[in-house]
């Protein structure tokens, strides 16, 4: 499949998803997540008009920019170590995975101006190690004030593996109240206006639910 014809199809998926939610399309980015695809394949998205490509490694991300560039906005999707935050701070456009003081130190110390980070959170405990726990993340944004160079724009989660629609539309619910209050407390530092969460298999919901960055790597780019 090409990922014009993938693309299609999930355009008018979105176009459900916005209708029956009562959204608008604009403000709905898909990222196209190339972890597991060549350049070429990237190449390939790109020309399709997907211009936010997404990595989850350090590798790849590097590998990619070199041939497109700033032809793409590049959105870093994965556990980020630290100590490899200054070889991508300069071509990323986002951090998803904010999940530590200490990250947060090392990406203000090496950003030549303020990146825009979402805060990556454990909603579904069970299933990942990754991202705080819900309660610990009003107190980890309010410490962000001392970063100048790091932008709190949203929160990010990964839902669990499961076809229970309910559970999925719970976590996505979770995220978004969190979002919510944070966004309404009106920090400079932190406007948290943004939702990152939706994959291949739950986006419908996601967007249903309030997302506003989708996540699609199997199938839009393929597996
Ligand atoms: C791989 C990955 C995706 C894309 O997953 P698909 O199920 O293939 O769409 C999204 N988000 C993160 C953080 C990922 O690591």
């Amino acid at each position: 499949m090409s990922v014009a014809d993938n693309l299609a199809k999930i355009e008018k998926q979105i176009e459900q998803a916005c209708k029956t939610s009562g959204r608008s399309r604009n403000d709905i980015t898909i990222i196209a997540v190339t972890k597991y695809v060549s350049t070429e394949r990237a190449q390939e998205a790109v020309q399709a008009g997907l211009t936010h490509l997404g990595e989850n490694r350090k590798e790849g991300l590097l590998e990619k920019y070199e041939t497109i560039g700033v032809e793409a906005d590049w959105h870093f999707i994965g556990t980020l170590q630290s100590r490899k935050v200054k070889d991508i701070v300069g071509q990323v456009s986002m951090i998803h995975s904010l999940d530590r003081k200490s990250l947060a130190k090392e990406i203000n110390k090496r950003a030549p101006s303020p990146v825009p980070c979402f805060v990556q959170v454990n909603i579904s405990e069970e299933e990942s190690k990754h991202g705080l726990d819900a309660s610990e993340v009003e107190g980890f944004i309010e410490m962000m004030s001392t970063y100048e160079n790091v932008k709190i724009v949203g929160l990010m989660t990964m839902a669990p593996h499961t076809e229970d629609e309910e559970k999925l539309r719970g976590v996505f619910r979770q995220l978004r109240a969190l979002r919510d209050r944070i966004r309404d407390k009106g920090y400079p530092h932190a406007p948290c206006e943004y939702l990152s969460m939706g994959m291949s298999n739950d986006y419908v919901l996601a967007i249903e639910e309030g997302a506003t960055h989708i996540r699609l790597g199997s199938s839009l780019v393929g597996e």
